[in-house]
């Protein structure tokens, strides 16, 4: 009845929704703010006009597509960096080039825009080079396409090991995929460093770098686009845009890749995006003031959780992301994730063996740390 396939499949693992009780979730790496109010009323608009249900999206999402290039422009790529001398909070980075829509792919989530990279440029004859610790989806989507996997253990400071992934991807002409900054470390690799990289591959050898969490980071690799026609960037609006329920990524790269991706999307699913995602999603790239100042507050807030558990004797990861991943000598991982939950405070714990010790704690507001403080002080 079954197909050999589904036989070989090992689905990815979500931090857990519960319903049995209200936790403080610090533990799906989702924004603690709320969407802007201007972002409900496109979606309320949206309910008014019962033929955006009846008739089919647009297949290709265009006007989110220049939403989306024209936000890009706008931030640079990041939307979470000091305010510059008169205190202004964006544009942060010139690009030094102009993002157009032709760069942009949309797709119900990140994920399925992965999924959809994975099909479009990952042969199964030929290894893909991953590190070994970074988004936990990568391998769960190599077995789905049948890719073979050659994954690069982290440096000891679980950094990348740059020099390695680029020897092994050269040995076999492979593509390499990671996440910068990497989940579940929360660590970045510079531009430099992404740059370096690129320069030592062949002009058709891909790098996929997914950025889920460069808004609160320091820079974007968008802007080496420029110059790299093998770089393929993968964004979120689930995390620093509070989209996490809505559903909505993307792909910035040069317009013949994304061209090959809607080829891809065009042979599964014509309209992955819904018209009210889309009109939504446009609604969101026109507040990067609001969720600009939201970045902030959680880079705040993660410095703070830092600064408190190197105090009291944990062993945390200095992040560039959302959420901090961290270790407290002599207590296990799994222990200390069911002691915060007994107090009504969700984290999360990978029982994946060499980070088994660690929790991830995602940033959550203010108030939200507070308690967390609270509770970890007693552990
Ligand atoms: C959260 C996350 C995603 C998935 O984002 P969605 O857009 O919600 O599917 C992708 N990659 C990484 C590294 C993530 O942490």
């Amino acid at each position: 009845m079954f197909s050999s396939r589904i036989k070989n499949l090992h689905p990815y693992i979500p931090g857990e929704q519960p319903t049995d009780r209200e936790y403080i979730k610090l533990n799906a790496n989702e924004n603690p703010f709320l969407p802007h109010p201007k972002v409900l009323e496109a979606i309320c608009q949206a309910t008014k006009n019962p033929a955006l249900l009846s008739r089919y999206p647009d297949p290709d999402a265009n006007e989110l597509r220049s939403a989306i290039a024209n936000f890009l422009n706008k931030t640079g790529g990041v939307l979470c960096t000091t305010q510059n001398e008169n205190g202004k909070i964006f544009p942060q980075n010139d690009l030094g080039f102009t993002i157009t829509p032709e760069m942009i792919f949309c797709g119900n989530g990140s994920d399925e825009v992965l999924s959809f990279v994975f099909y479009t440029f990952f042969d199964s004859s030929v290894p893909l080079v991953l590190p070994e610790f970074t988004y936990s989806f990568y391998p769960v989507y190599c077995g789905y396409y049948g890719i073979s996997q050659n994954k690069i253990p982290l440096k000891n400071d679980w950094t990348l090991d740059t020099e390695k992934i680029v020897a092994e991807a050269k040995k076999t002409k492979s593509p390499i995929v990671f996440a910068n900054p990497n989940a579940p470390t929360g660590k970045a690799l510079s531009n430099l460093q992404i740059k370096a990289i690129l320069e030592q591959l062949d002009k058709n050898q891909v790098l996929v770098v997914d950025e889920a969490y460069a808004d609160f980071a320091d820079e974007s690799c968008i802007c080496l686009l420029k110059d790299f026609e093998n770089l393929i960037v993968v964004r979120t609006f689930s995390k620093s845009l509070s989209f996490a329920g809505m559903r909505l990524g993307f792909v910035v790269a040069n317009p013949k890749l994304i061209d090959s991706l809607f080829t891809a999307k065009n042979s599964f699913n014509h309209f992955p995006v819904d018209s009210i995602t889309q009109k939504a999603g446009i609604a969101s790239t026109e507040q990067i003031d609001y969720y600009a100042q939201n970045a902030k507050l959680i880079v705040q807030e993660r410095e703070r959780l830092f600064d408190f558990l190197t105090q009291n004797s944990w062993s945390p990861i200095k992040s560039k992301t959302n959420f901090v991943f961290t270790k407290k000598d002599g207590r296990g991982g799994r222990e200390i994730y069911e002691a915060v939950k007994k107090e009504g405070i969700l984290i999360r714990h990978f029982n994946t063996s060499g980070i088994e010790d660690f929790v991830r704690i995602s940033i959550g507001t203010k108030n939200q740390q507070d308690q967390l403080l609270r509770i970890l002080k007693q552990l």
